[in-house]
């Protein structure tokens, strides 16, 4: 009897650029997978988005959200589009609904300089930037989101909440990760990003933090506050190895480490709680450069391997890890060769060149140098 795991995936391609580089991204996934072997996944294409409020006025029907939660990984193109508001001016943001509907504490967001990526820094270290940024996702100032008020258009207030329970499990989890980087040559150190200094409710963050770090005594832990931490992220950027901060402060820190490591189409996410995950990459629908064939791709497959190595974790299946190690080596593989060259960093490599040479790569690789 074949008792072998048929994964199921959701795949929401949503909005812009999301629906360009959703099907490149299931395609060298696809390569992977076949050229490692022993892996059976099935997709489910879902609507959810600007398009989707627009055609059905709805952006996240409940067919859409059952498929979504009951499937063993989400993958996420992007979503939103500002021309498309719902009433009160808000734009369409399911992934955010998504966060809080399923727990998504742990926003993960690795930033890997990749070989042949012009990096903006002229530091020629630059080239080993290598540190994950974990972004609390479920509440901090985006618990706010949707009940911010103004009064009589003289006042406006939105509320940050930290509770000791999402903090402890997000803590948990950056000591974990920092372990299984540590296990393979990484630093093993967990800095809190905080504004402990000025903000009862980041004293409290650190406080939860060095009690979490107490059990943790085999990986490091120092603090840092947010503004001297965007200033060395840029001065010092492989002074990090993990990071943890709030979601407010986790969202603006990884437009900058997206900088760092050439530009968001090159800067992949999950967002992982207890039971569920979803995995996009860290930029949104780009409508500006929409239907021109502009989108660079890779932070989409990116996080498609990264969804890869979340379930072979999660689910004991070894070759899941090795069908993204084969992926990322084939990105840095295809980058590396040094004919590619985003739009984004002023090159005039697309969607397709970039897909078809990571594609190319797919099957170069030595499976056993992984
Ligand atoms: P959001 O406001 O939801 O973050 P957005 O698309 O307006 O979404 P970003 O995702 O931060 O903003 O992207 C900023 C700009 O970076 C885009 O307008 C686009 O020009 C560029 N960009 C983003 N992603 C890519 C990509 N994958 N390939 C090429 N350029 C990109």
């Amino acid at each position: 009897m074949n008792n072998q795991k048929i994964f199921s995936i959701a795949v929401m391609p949503g909005d812009g650029i999301g629906t360009e580089i959703m099907s490149p991204c299931l395609e060298v996934m696809a390569a992977a997978m076949q050229r490692v072997g022993g892996i059976e996944m099935d997709f489910t294409t879902i609507e959810a988005g600007a398009g989707c409020y627009t055609k059905h006025g709805d952006a996240f029907p409940e067919e859409s959200r059952k498929t979504a939660t009951s499937a063993d990984a989400i993958l996420l193109g992007a979503m939103g589009l500002p021309s498309v508001r719902y009433p009160n001016g808000t734009e369409i943001a399911p992934q955010l609904d998504l966060r809080f509907d399923l727990g998504l504490y742990a926003g993960v967001r690795p930033f890997r300089a990749v070989p042949g990526i012009p990096m903006v820094l002229a530091d020629p270290r630059a080239k080993d930037i290598d540190f994950v940024l974990i972004r609390e996702s479920t509440e901090g100032l985006f618990a706010s989101h949707g009940k911010g008020t103004v009064e009589n258009d003289e006042t406006a207030r939105e509320t940050l909440v930290i509770t000791r329970n999402v903090s402890e499990r997000l803590f948990d989890f950056s000591f974990d990760l920092a372990r299984q980087r540590k296990a393979k040559g990484g630093e093993g150190r967990v800095s809190c990003i905080d504004k402990a200094n000025v903000f009862m409710a980041f004293a409290f963050f650190r406080k939860i933090f060095d009690e979490r770090a107490a059990l943790n005594p085999d990986i490091a832990a120092d603090h840092a506050y947010i503004d001297a931490t965007a200033l060395n992220m840029v001065r010092n950027p492989l002074g990090f190895d993990v990071m943890v901060t709030e979601n407010m402060f986790g969202d603006i820190l990884s437009d900058l480490g997206a900088a760092l490591i050439g530009g968001m189409g090159m800067a992949p996410s999950a967002d992982i709680g207890d039971d569920h995950a979803v995995f996009q990459p860290c930029h949104g629908s780009a409508p500006d450069i929409m239907g021109q064939g502009k989108a660079n791709p890779t932070a989409m497959f990116m996080s498609g391997a990264m969804m890869l190595d979340w379930l072979g974790n999660s689910h004991g299946v070894g070759e899941c890890n090795k069908a993204a190690a084969l992926l990322n080596a084939a990105i840095d593989h295809a980058f590396g060769a040094g004919r590619l060259m985003p739009f984004e960093l002023g090159g005039q490599s697309g969607t397709s060149p970039i897909t078809d040479a990571v594609l190319a790569a797919v099957d170069q690789i030595d499976l056993a140098s992984l």
